[in-house]
């Protein structure tokens, strides 16, 4: 009786299985374009996915055209690439879940249909994979809307749990700014979230930097004078990202505020009501310099770069702009001298109305994109009993991208494992209850 009930449990729990996760798929050849179209059949009006035979023969995942170690594509095959390359029939294997196809050049490819519906072509999954995988879509903000854009984060979490360094880096790369409270007052604080991330960006001035103020100071900001909007080091073409700033004591005078403002967003006022002084400050490269002496170093940094830089799809890549690091030297035609002070004038003016103005208390470590923010501060009387210590550093966005691409597939993983986890507990629930009501 024992025994019986056993094989009687296996053959459902098989079949259950099958009906389960066996799917019937619909694939297509556009002969003509060369498109692989893929649908799952019992879904009418789901998503087509799209595919062209030349990408999937680049793509091919075989140990001949792929090195899977590296995860790369194995160079070779470029040699002599056939670009009139010829889908000659395709099939789908229902129970592995896979698409086999057969190629003009006597190729043959197969891929697991979990890794074409990453690769789906359509618009909405592209949309998908470059706000999620790529990089979190940015959100501008308004001087006005800081207050609901801010988010705070404690220092404890963020050195202990990995969704709230996933959730902080996300932040910085949506909003461009966020709040780190109840640090240690400690001279390491900046450096552990650095490592928390990756590893800090040296710079001609070091790792960590302390700013305050230094009578006889080689740099601008190490005066107690006000400090207006600016993004750091414009003169570096790898300009450092990430601003990690430490406050350890803060000065009880009157000055020593924090301004901020998001540069993006006065790059959208300046695109939607002067497109002129737009097209001007993102066509017209500025001479970026820094020449001085640190730790008994000499440099002499030159970048040349406009105020606003566009990327290929016409979207922000970073803003340049430091009143004292502006060289005087300026490579332009002397007739476009003028036209572009008339237009940085106007970007200066609407970034000071778009600045919100904050003061940090010892403990806070304020944190922003430097590629994107104009940052600066009120000044502030500077004595021996009024001291403002600040320790700063920074973080390359490269680093913090792929930290938070890792941190977001483990939580996928992990979601996917406790998913997997549920269902197989249904449906053992479900055989029993099938079987037990047999038996009865
Ligand atoms: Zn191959």
């Amino acid at each position: 009786m024992f025994q019986s009930l056993c094989r009687k449990t296996q053959v459902l729990c098989t079949r259950r299985v099958r009906e389960q996760w066996v799917r019937s798929f619909m694939v297509e050849l556009q002969p003509v374009e060369q498109i692989v179209l893929v649908r799952e059949k019992q879904d009418h009006n789901g998503p087509t996915m799209q595919f062209p035979g030349i990408w999937l023969r680049d793509n091919c995942l075989c140990d001949a055209c792929f090195h899977r170690n590296s995860l790369s594509r194995l160079p070779h095959g470029w040699n002599n690439f056939d670009t009139k390359v010829k889908v000659q029939d395709l099939s789908v294997n229902v129970e592995q879940e896979t698409l086999h196809i057969n190629w003009s050049d006597a190729h043959r490819s197969e891929y697991p249909l979990e890794w074409l519906r990453e690769r789906d072509f359509s618009s909405a999954n592209r949309q998908r994979y470059l706000s999620h995988s790529y990089r979190p879509e940015s959100q501008h903000w308004s001087g006005d809307q800081f207050q609901n854009i801010l988010q705070k984060f404690e220092y404890r979490d963020l050195v202990s749990r990995d969704d709230t360094l996933a959730e902080w880096l996300r932040t910085l790369a949506i909003y461009g700014v966020a709040l780190i409270k109840n640090s240690p007052l400690d001279i390491g604080v900046v450096k552990t979230l650095c490592n928390r991330v990756g590893f800090i960006r040296r710079t001609t001035y070091g790792e960590e930097f302390s700013v305050k103020s230094q009578p006889g100071a080689k740099n601008y900001s190490y005066l107690a004078e006000p400090l207006p909007l600016h993004t750091d080091m414009p003169y570096f073409e790898y300009k450092p990202s990430l601003t990690i700033l430490h406050t350890l004591e803060q000065s009880v005078s009157q000055g020593g505020w924090n301004l901020l403002a998001d540069a993006f967003y006065v790059a959208d006022l300046l695109r939607e009501k002067h497109p002129e002084e737009f097209e001007v400050l993102s066509r017209t490269r500025v001479d970026w310099a820094d020449i001085g002496m640190d730790n008994g170093v000499s440099f002499h940094n030159i970048w040349r770069a406009p105020v606003i830089n566009l990327d290929a799809d016409g979207n922000y890549a970073r803003i340049n702009h430091s009143v004292p690091q502006r060289d005087s030297h300026f490579s332009i035609p002397v007739q476009r001298v003028q036209p572009w002070y008339e237009a940085n004038a106007l970007f200066v003016r609407l970034a000071q109305e778009q600045a919100v103005s904050f003061k940090t208390t010892p403990g806070d470590v304020l944190t922003f994109n430097n590629l994107r923010m104009v940052h600066g501060r009120t000044g502030y009387d500077d004595t021996e009993l009024n001291v403002r210590h600040i320790v700063g550093g920074f973080v390359d966005w490269d680093i913090a991208y792929s930290r938070l691409r890792v941190l977001q597939k483990q939580q996928q993983q992990q979601q996917q494992q406790r998913l997997r986890q549920q269902q197989q507990l249904q449906g053992q629930k479900q055989v029993e209850s099938k079987l037990l009501s047999q038996v009865q």
